[in-house]
């Protein structure tokens, strides 16, 4: 999702640049920062996909493996603990990011951690 106006403010300014401008596109304060700036930025959707091995009852169909973790009691808050690989490394190599379409207000919403319209400017 985007939004209209990115007007320049003392935000964008960076001690290495000029106080009065946006030290990425070079805009002055109260002006709109350029279309290319790396201020701008838009809401979108993604869907990252993480493979893991785990543990499950060898009696269990692979049916009820999926039960279990999409519509059982389990907490998906539990994946937190579960990723953390101290000594494994870092989860790259088993993580896919997938860009699914331009977030809408109801996404923002959804999510809540986000609005394109609470980004600094
Ligand atoms: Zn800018």
């Amino acid at each position: 999702m985007k939004r209209k106006d990115w007007i320049v403010t003392e935000y964008a300014a960076r001690p290495a640049g000029k106080p009065n401008r946006c030290f990425y596109c070079h805009s002055l304060i109260g002006e709109s920062h350029a279309s290319e700036c790396v201020i701008r930025n838009r809401t979108v959707v993604m869907d990252f996909t993480i493979r893991m091995v785990m543990d499950v009852p060898e009696s269990w169909k692979d049916e009820d493996v999926e039960f279990r973790y999409n519509k059982g009691s389990w907490c998906a808050d539990n994946l937190i603990e579960m990723i953390v690989r101290e000594e494994d490394g870092c989860l790259c190599p088993h993580v896919q990011a997938k860009f699914v379409r331009e977030a809408t207000p109801d996404d923002e919403e959804k999510w809540g951690l986000v609005r394109v319209d609470d980004l600094q400017s």
